[in-house]
């Protein structure tokens, strides 16, 4: 039955070269609901893996306790802990089929022969790997070695299921199929999953919850539109897409809007929580500008670059480039490198931190 996964102020210390103490993760609190999907998100380093490898039991915690439902896990070996992990170089056993690979686990469990073949049967329908069953994994794509990986960890039913990017060794393509497949699996299982990435489009479209981690810290925990629309630091605006920023000073409220005047204008931001006299950034998506002739907030074209579905431009504004994508571009509204142009911001789309 799939469990919550709870961690309670875990740190993770390595010894350095120099034999000192050094922390690969600091004070990290979650709480991941039964069935969840979350991804921990972030860049190199910042200690995705370890917390995945901890919650998994690969990694001894230097502080803090981990719970699957209530039951804290901390001591308990990693296979004896109830959950499984998917890697990203698949770890099939080369001499066994898929059927073996599949059944290999259930096995060690001394689980009967009925049982064992009842429920592999019914992991192949799920994963479509029916046509696969007799082959050996040097006769399958990346693709089906993956799907063979995923269904090795589903057979055993585990409490939560542990993801390490997993589809970093295919190509883009696939990446997006397979990303869908676990997606749906997922879901129909019901399963607690934990999956790590710093794809950040990965981490968008599969997630019920992204944690974005920085130097071994939760920076926020979210769903992908509160992280993308409501980003609670520059770290997170930055990393996740793209964030041009503007700093500014409240300078009061207006029909609910706060007043934040910038070097090049006042802002209307629908936000609460701030005051008068604050200092604040504002969070400016690509999408949240367009380009007009006239006056206000004046800018000049860098960089105007067709994309198909989009017009991305840089706009040196303010001192700095701006980037801005206009959807749906038309031919005479394309505004070419060196010309003058007014940006348009829509105020309902700006975020302020
Ligand atoms: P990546 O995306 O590159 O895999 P990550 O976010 O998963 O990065 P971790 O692998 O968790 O990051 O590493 C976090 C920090 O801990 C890094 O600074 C890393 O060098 C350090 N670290 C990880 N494992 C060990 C180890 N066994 N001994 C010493 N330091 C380690």
């Amino acid at each position: 039955m799939a469990k919550s996964v709870t961690l309670k102020n875990i740190s993770k210390a390595f010894m350095n070269d120099k034999g000192e103490k050094s922390y690969a993760v600091t004070g990290v609190n979650l709480e991941i609901g039964q069935g969840e999907f979350v991804t921990l998100l972030g860049p190199s380093g910042c200690g995705k893996t370890t917390t995945l490898r901890m919650i998994a039991g690969f990694e001894d915690i230097t502080e803090g306790h981990i719970y699957f439902g209530d039951e804290a896990v901390d001591q308990i070996p990693p296979n004896k802990r109830d959950c499984t992990m998917v890697f990203q170089s698949y770890a099939l056993f080369p001499h066994l089929n898929v059927f073996d690979n599949i059944a290999y686990g259930l096995k060690i469990k001394k689980m009967t022969k009925p049982e064992i073949s009842s429920k592999v049967e019914s992991v192949l329908d799920i994963m479509n790997l029916q046509d696969y069953r007799d082959r050996m994994p040097n006769q399958l794509s990346g693709g089906q070695q993956q799907r063979v990986a995923l269904a090795r960890a589903l057979v055993m039913e585990p409490g939560v299921l542990l993801f390490d990017e997993p589809l970093s060794n295919l190509d883009a393509k696939l990446r997006l199929v397979m990303r869908d497949e676990i997606r749906r699996i997922q879901q129909q299982i019901g399963i607690t999953a934990v999956y790590v990435t710093h794809d950040q489009s990965e981490a968008m479209s599969m997630s019920d919850k992204v944690i974005v981690m920085n130097k071994g810290m939760i920076e926020q925990v979210g769903t992908p539109m509160e992280i993308y629309q409501r980003p609670k630091t520059k770290f997170v605006a930055d990393f996740i897409g793209t964030a041009n920023f503007l700093e500014g000073t409240v300078k009061g409220t207006e029909d609910g809007r706060l007043l934040v005047e910038t070097s090049s204008g006042v802002l209307r931001i629908r936000r609460d929580g701030y005051k008068a006299g604050d200092r604040v950034i504002v969070v400016i998506r690509p999408e949240a500008v367009s380009l007009a002739k006239g006056s206000q907030h004046q800018g000049v074209v860098k960089k105007s670059v067709f994309m198909g579905q989009t017009q991305e431009y840089e706009v040196l504004f303010d001192g700095q480039l701006f980037q801005i994508t206009e959807h749906n571009p038309i031919q005479e509204k394309v505004y070419s490198v060196g010309t003058s142009v007014s940006l348009q911001f829509a105020e309902d789309a700006l975020h302020v931190i």
